[in-house]
């Protein structure tokens, strides 16, 4: 999220002082327990889509504290039964890891550490990994990147792969502990300001081009949707056919800074989508509402119990886009059962 400092709200940083737990990378779920990378990707949107949020409650096809299975869903992966969320400080590591698939690697960063708990993606192509953001600065997601891409490699019987890392958007809990990144051996990062966004991915045409990306046999789509923040943008798998919509969608508050952009930026993506480009999940870098439908938590809370989940289906994107061509010229705050407009 990361809204600007209005007068009338207080920004909080929260710091728990939460201990520097070295729990375990895969709570519950080791690398072992992901599904088949092959089974995704191949399910298509349509059946999958409608499952998406409307429960709020998650729909992990898994067992309790992991063990993927992956059997179920048309993704053949799974997600946690829950996301840790803030309520157990004392046992919490700093970063949750959990395997979608062998692949595929969802990273959130404790709320005891900051209140945005932010979510990372780590995708992993046959030459290199892509990891999208890097959270608040305030948890050790380098470690924790690290023992992913080592397991991986281990399970892959490879030496090394090149870690490129970018961002859904410049907003400081998303590039927070891009420090940490660099440090790490093989690995690129790429500032999140518009020009070094551009000319890493070739984009000449920006917000409009859609451009490839290739982590070696594995091809991303790059696609510019301003409007969150300037120089946001998501990222469509066409493997997993996962679309990673960072702070532009996600189960929360939508702060909607250029509306005429956000209006076109969210067209342009049902548009990417109707044109071949099948969606299993959508996937943002928040979780701000609860369970139930419409209730998100207080600003700043840094303890989400019955923490709506994670994955939206592919619906969600076509009542965003419906709820704010409805709206015109002008945006007004409207809350729905799995997200809130909220134009600043
Ligand atoms: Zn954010």
């Amino acid at each position: 999220m990361l809204r600007p400092c209005l007068p009338a709200l207080v920004c909080v940083i929260a710091l728990t002082g939460c201990s520097s737990s070295d729990g375990p990378l895969f709570p519950g779920a080791t690398a072992e327990a992901a599904a088949q990378s092959s089974a995704a990707g191949t399910g298509g949107a349509g059946g999958a889509g409608g499952m998406g949020s409307a429960s709020g409650s998650g729909n992990a096809s898994s067992g309790p504290g992991g063990g993927m299975g992956g059997a179920g869903g048309a993704g053949g992966a799974g997600f946690p039964p829950h996301w840790d969320d803030g309520t157990a400080c004392a046992s919490e590591p700093e970063v949750m890891v959990w395997a979608y698939d062998e692949d595929t690697y969802i990273l959130r960063q404790s709320l005891c550490t900051n209140f945005e708990g932010p979510f990372l993606y780590l995708l992993f192509g046959a030459d290199k990994a892509l990891l999208q953001d890097t959270g608040t600065g305030h948890a050790d997601v380098a470690s924790a990147v690290q023992g992913v891409l080592d397991q991986w490699l281990v399970k892959k019987g490879k030496a090394s792969i090149e870690l490129i890392v970018t961002h859904s958007h410049g907003h400081g809990d998303h590039v927070g502990g891009d420090a940490q990144l660099a440090a790490l051996p093989n690995t690129t990062v790429v500032p999140a300001n518009l020009n070094s966004v551009t000319s890493f991915y070739g984009i000449t045409q920006w917000p409009t081009q859609v451009v490839q990306y290739d982590l070696g046999g594995r091809i991303l789509d790059i696609i510019p949707i301003p409007g969150h923040h300037a120089s946001h943008i998501a990222i469509y798998d066409r493997r997993d056919d996962l679309l990673l919509t960072g702070d532009t969608l996600y189960p929360g508050r939508l702060y909607i800074n250029d509306w005429p952009a956000y209006k076109a930026s969210v067209g342009r993506l049902v548009s990417f989508v109707g044109m071949g480009n099948p969606v299993v999940w959508v996937l943002g870098t928040h979780i701000e509402m609860t369970t139930t439908p419409g209730d998100d938590y207080p600003m700043g809370a840094n303890k989400h119990p019955s923490e709506h989940a994670l994955e939206l289906g592919y619906p969600i994107l076509d009542e965003l886009n419906q709820a704010i061509d409805a709206m015109g010229a002008t945006p007004v705050y409207e809350v729905h059962s799995d997200f809130i407009i909220y134009p600043l």
